[in-house]
């Protein structure tokens, strides 16, 4: 493909999560050609200090991660950061997704507090999206941002065991399953982080081309 860059390019996603770093190569095989990117993730690269999510937005964060990376490994890098925005919270948990209820990571926790705090929330004003911002920063300094949105409504009771966070709970939009029933090609078609993973598909083929 024009414009691909030379095969065996490499290129961190600073993250630990396996599935993410699947999901990127995937979309970047399609989107640039198979393997003209080789993907390595933090296990992969020599530990350097990570920094803590400070930022109030997720592109902030994800450009947080992203400069860190290309810091300490001089590799061009790529960062994500996503959560969930409810419109009746003023936007949040926002990037308090992953700690809502306090403890980092407990899904269960954030949903059940979510859930408990939107008790009295009439259908109508649950309306909510996941966001993902994707920053990629190169050695030079040079910095992309792209973000991608999947728009619905909360439900009050979870369903589907597919997924993970906040996915039994979030029916998006024209659709009659919630995000943790599609299987998970269906969710990477529609969802926040496949929109901004493909964006960042075509911002890595013109960066690095
Ligand atoms: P991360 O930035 O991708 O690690 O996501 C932060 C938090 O946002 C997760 O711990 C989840 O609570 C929530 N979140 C992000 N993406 C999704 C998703 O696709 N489904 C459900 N919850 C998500």
């Amino acid at each position: 493909m024009t414009g691909a860059p030379p095969a065996g390019t490499r290129l961190l996603l600073a993250t630990r999560n396996v599935k993410k770093l699947a999901e990127l190569q995937r979309i970047l095989d399609g989107a640039l050609g198979a393997h003209r990117v080789e993907l390595v993730g933090l296990a992969d690269v020599e530990p350097y200090p990570e920094v803590p999510e400070a930022g109030l937005t997720f592109g902030e964060n994800a450009l947080l991660k992203a400069r860190e990376g290309s810091r300490y490994t001089g590799l061009p890098t790529v960062a994500d950061d996503s959560g969930l925005a409810v419109d009746a919270m003023g936007g949040m948990p926002g990037v308090f997704s992953a700690r809502w209820s306090g403890r980092h990571g407990d899904d269960r926790a954030n949903l059940g507090l979510l859930l408990a705090q939107l008790g009295d929330v009439p259908d109508e004003h649950r309306s909510a999206a996941f966001v993902c911002a994707a920053a990629l920063v190169l050695p030079g300094g040079k910095e992309h941002l792209v973000e991608g949105r999947q728009s619905g409504r909360l439900l009050r009771t979870g369903r589907g065991d597919g997924g993970f966070g906040y996915d039994p709970i979030f029916l998006g939009d024209g659709q009659e399953l919630t995000n943790a029933e599609l299987t998970p090609a269906q969710k990477d078609a529609i969802s926040h982080r496949g929109k901004a993973f493909r964006l960042m598909a075509k911002v890595i083929a013109k960066a690095l081309g």
